[in-house]
């Protein structure tokens, strides 16, 4: 049975969709993808009412963020509902990855907006009859296109930033998770944003093409690396500015002197939370020889204790996709078929009708698997025993993703600085997956994990042109530079350039 499946649109040319429930099968609701006039109609309406909103200031449209919040919270628990019956997650796990990080990014943007993008005015080093003042404006319409594992909070968090810098936003969230894309239509509209300055346009990858066509300002992307690069491409081809937040295959490794039960329990939560369909899960462990078999007995040991289901009271839920399950399912049977041994899991969940995989540990991987080079994205951690932590490093840069990684150490100083030998856009030490969490954390991956950061006050400015607002200071009928170019002036440009940078006093103020 196809769980996204294209339904009959009788006197209409437009594409129909109706989604399922992962875990029942039962049918959530069907949506229209927006056509490519729609889409373009939709940018021109932001682009009309982009300038008004602009010009409230950011006062006026923190507060808007800020009635935001006061509607999820009366709300929460409907918008949770929504959110587990598209993606299968357990109750905690949704309303402590999309509502709490919600509430906590709209407030932080709402609150320090003003400080992080007001005007600011540099000395000038060198041109000394210059002030030079710098101004954030905003870019103007920017389209957010996002995924479907966090389908709230990946939508919600990126669209706080555009509007706070003054942009409108056009959102294209995943056809997989449309519905919980449309609570933020909700959700604005019930905070009274003015009409067309935020916008949802729900559809599949055309629709979202469709958006990058559109004459938007930037395309703020998160989702797979294969998307992302035609993205990448269709803003270079427009000279639009696009942050591309992309896959994974995040290293974990675990030094002699660790912490074994923090580390077993950390490596067991960030493999399996959300099903491991989490951007900067834990997706392949390096643990040193002399303490291998101690850690891999705990982690063993911990997820035999995880309550596969629904509701409250579970710990791990269901698959999205079954197209995300089957890519699993391929990984484990590819590390097996090599010579892998199935320390847990390793199977569907035979208790569930629905994308239920269960946890699955992993020994005698190699990197000849692709469980250990592939993005699994599943509930699946393979385990890796290595000499030492030069081994460690060595495997844990050998692939073309570098989004996050842990490191797990009793020496916090030391662990620190084996995170910059670490090819990763952010490295967690005794923790893991916090760093999407922290909101003043620059965000963004190196190599195929991606292109920009968002979050925090660069996530922040990325989405403004840094105006250089460069104003003359003393006046006068001509400058040194201008016309007319004479002997003179030459000869008089080579005497400075030789004290500025050829004498002490010259490097000194230069
Ligand atoms: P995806 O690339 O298939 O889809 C993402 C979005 O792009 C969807 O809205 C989709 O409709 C749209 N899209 C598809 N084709 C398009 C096109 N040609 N032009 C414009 N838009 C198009 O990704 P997914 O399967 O939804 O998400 C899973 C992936 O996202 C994983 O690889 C995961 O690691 C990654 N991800 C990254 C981050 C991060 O912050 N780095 C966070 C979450 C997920």
């Amino acid at each position: 049975m196809a769980w996204l499946e294209a339904v009959p649109n009788s006197g209409s040319e437009s594409r129909r969709y109706r989604l399922k429930n992962p875990v029942t099968l039962e049918p959530v609701g069907d949506f229209e993808a927006a056509s490519e006039h729609e889409v373009r109609a939709a940018v021109e309406y932001a682009r009309k009412v982009q300038p008004d909103w602009a010009g409230l200031g950011f006062e006026a449209r923190g507060r808007f963020l800020q009635r935001a919040v006061q509607q999820l919270l009366e709300r929460q628990d409907e918008f949770v509902a929504t959110i587990v019956a598209e993606t299968g997650k357990p109750t905690v796990e949704a309303f402590a990855s999309e509502i709490v990080t919600s509430c906590d990014v709209l407030t932080w943007y709402a609150k320090r907006a003003h400080r992080i993008l007001a005007d600011r005015t540099l000395p000038v080093h060198l041109v000394k009859n210059k002030k030079l003042r710098i101004a954030y404006r905003p870019l103007g319409v920017v389209g957010i296109i996002t995924p479907w594992n966090f389908p709230f909070v990946l939508s919600l968090n990126p669209t706080a930033q555009a509007l706070m810098a003054g942009n409108a936003v056009i959102l294209k969230p995943s056809e997989i998770t449309a519905f919980s894309g449309q609570l933020l239509q909700e959700l604005f509209d019930a905070a009274g944003l003015p009409e067309g300055v935020f916008q949802v346009v729900t559809g599949d990858g055309e629709t979202g093409r469709a958006l990058c066509e559109a004459g938007v300002d930037k395309i703020s992307f998160t989702g797979s690396v294969a998307t992302g690069r035609k993205i990448g491409e269709a803003c270079g081809r427009n000279l639009i500015p696009c942050t591309l937040e992309l896959g994974g295959k995040d290293p974990m490794i675990v030094c002699a002197d660790a912490d074994l039960e923090r580390a077993a329990n950390g490596a067991v939560f960030g493999a399996f939370a959300n099903s491991g369909q989490v951007c900067i899960s834990t997706e392949r462990v390096y643990v040193v020889d002399e303490v291998a078999d101690e850690f891999t007995r705990r982690v063993v040991e911990k997820t035999a204790t995880l309550r596969q289901g629904t509701g409250g009271e579970a710990d791990v839920g269901s698959m999205i996709t079954p197209t995300q399950l089957e890519i699993v399912e391929r990984h484990v049977d590819d590390a097996v078929a090599r010579g892998a041994r199935v320390l847990a899991g390793g199977r569907r969940n035979p208790d569930y009708e629905g994308f239920f995989y269960e946890p699955t540990v992993l020994a005698d991987v190699t990197h000849e698997m692709q469980v250990m080079t592939d993005e699994t994205f599943g509930p699946v951690l393979p385990i890796m025993r290595v000499r030492d932590v030069a081994e460690a490093v060595e495997r844990a840069n050998a692939t073309r993703y570098g989004l996050n990684a842990s490191v797990w150490t009793r020496d916090r100083r030391a662990g620190a600085e084996l995170a910059k030998s670490i090819e990763a856009g952010a490295v967690v030490v005794n923790d893991c997956m916090v760093t999407y969490g922290v909101t003043e954390a620059p965000f963004g991956g190196r190599k195929d994990s991606g292109v920009g950061q968002v979050n925090g006050e660069i996530g922040l400015r990325s989405y403004c042109h840094a105006q250089s607002i460069l104003v003359d200071r003393f006046g006068g009928k001509s400058e040194a530079s201008w016309y007319p170019h004479t002997e003179k002036k030459l000869s008089r440009m080579k005497r400075m350039v030789r004290w500025v940078w050829g004498t002490p006093l010259g490097r000194l103020l230069s």
